[in-house]
């Protein structure tokens, strides 16, 4: 809570994906089912042969329980003690798009639903764990009172929000485990259950390379058993290469296409709501750019970093998707060639600006290795490139190209 992975992309993975990864790790949740259709939820409902049911759309985004549909259904969690509705409520779910406190305004296409056992929940807390930049490590957050509005806890009762900073060598230490399991509030025999939860959980998060373990509700039941309702696991993109199982569960549906185009060439993508397109080499220089443009009066409309070891195919594949955006009016290169040679740069962007038949004035900044061949490509071209002196200048420039028009 209150901790976001802004910008860069983490796999996350729907509820129900989690889950089955806290049931391998002996985690406990509710029995359950997917479908993606009406009559196959109707079934699993029939299947459990449960005393209640709980219905759950499933989508990337969290406050699923107060969301609304656009078939004009409210909630995306719903309880039944009659399976036989179950198909019925699934129908105004599956197809529909679901708006909740964190989806856009036009809310996030179902696509699966999940049928589970419901239990009673006599207390709902919440826990997670995260890797935690001021910890240098994972840190276990916990609250006892959790549920759906654990954002307005955090911010109207900070002193009910604990926290327990991990030594990543050590592990979880037991008496950590009990003084949350304590602080949040679980007494007698469900304290050194929830402690074991606890363990489990991060378990869970060495083993998949998370970089936040959430469950919200961590709930008791009141037979006394402790149970994860609620489960949102995201993932560090860096672990790729030895979490291939886990990475092969993201269907990309929810991701934003112009990121996942973006992926494909090792480029990274952010959109935002301006006119100026920024392609930038590196994340800090990203937000310099950004930064400077706003000073001179002017909106990014997005930046695409292209990192490291650049190829001509990349910067071509680059000016393809900013030129795509039709909110984009003008386009700022600013790369500072360090480990990047410019005159590759300065080769993508003229061929790139032929094929494309850019419509939008560009300015170029480039510094660094090989930058004098790099004018000379950019100058020879006979294109209209505006050439930039330093960031500033490339700053004040697109943003008067945009004035003029
Ligand atoms: P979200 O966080 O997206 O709103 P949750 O899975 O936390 O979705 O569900 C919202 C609420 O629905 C929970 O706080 C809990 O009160 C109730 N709920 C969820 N799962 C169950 C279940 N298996 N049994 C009973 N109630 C549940
Ligand atoms: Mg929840």
């Amino acid at each position: 809570i209150g901790m976001t992975f802004s910008g860069w992309r983490w796999l996350n993975l729907q509820e129900y994906q989690s889950k089955k990864l806290m049931q391998e790790s002996g985690v406990t949740v509710q029995r359950f089912y997917v479908a993606d259709n009406p009559p196959d939820a109707l079934q699993a409902a029939k299947r459990l042969n449960a005393k209640e049911i709980v219905l759950k759309a499933q989508i990337l985004a969290g406050g699923r329980g107060k969301g609304v549909f656009n078939s004009g259904l409210k909630g995306g969690v719903h309880l039944t003690k009659d399976p036989s509705v179950v198909g019925e409520l699934a129908s105004k779910m599956l197809g529909y798009s679901l708006t909740t406190k964190q989806t856009p305004k036009e809310g996030v296409e179902v696509k699966m639903v999940m049928v589970a056992e419901a239990l009673d929940i006599t207390r709902e807390t919440y826990f997670a764990i995260l890797m935690d930049r001021a910890c240098n490590g994972p840190v276990m957050v916990g609250s006892p009172q959790g549920g759906m509005d654990i954002e307005e806890v955090a911010d109207k009762s900070p002193e009910l929000i604990f926290k327990e900073v991990i030594d990543i060598f050590e592990g979880v230490r037991d008496d950590q485990a009990l003084r949350m399991a304590a602080n949040l509030g679980f007494k007698g025999p469900l304290e050194r259950q929830a402690a074991d939860q606890i363990m489990r959980l991060y378990d869970l998060f060495l083993k998949v390379d998370a970089t936040q373990v959430e469950v919200n509700p961590l709930g008791e039941t009141p037979e006394g058993q402790v149970v994860c309702f609620d489960a949102k696991i995201s993932f560090d993109d860096n672990a790729e290469f030895r979490q291939k199982a886990v990475f092969a569960l993201d269907d990309m549906s929810e991701s934003d296409p112009t990121e996942t185009e973006a992926a494909k060439w090792d480029l990274k993508y952010i959109g935002l709501d301006g006119n100026i397109a920024c392609f930038v080499n590196g994340a800090g220089l990203a937000m310099a750019t950004c930064d400077i443009i706003d000073l001179h009066g002017g909106k990014p409309a997005n930046f695409l970093d292209l990192g490291g070891g650049v190829k001509e195919k990349q910067v071509y594949e680059a000016f393809k998707l900013l030129t795509a955006d039709p909110k984009v009016e003008a386009i700022l290169v600013n790369i500072f060639g360090g480990i990047v040679n410019c005159a590759i740069i300065a080769n993508g962007i003229t061929k790139a600006c032929r094929e494309l038949e850019l419509k939008v004035p560009l300015v170029v900044r480039l510094e660094g290795t090989n930058v004098q061949e790099a004018k000379r490509i950019l100058s020879e071209s006979g294109l209209p490139i505006v050439a930039a002196n330093d960031l500033d200048d490339a700053a004040k420039k697109a943003v008067a190209a945009i004035t003029r028009k």
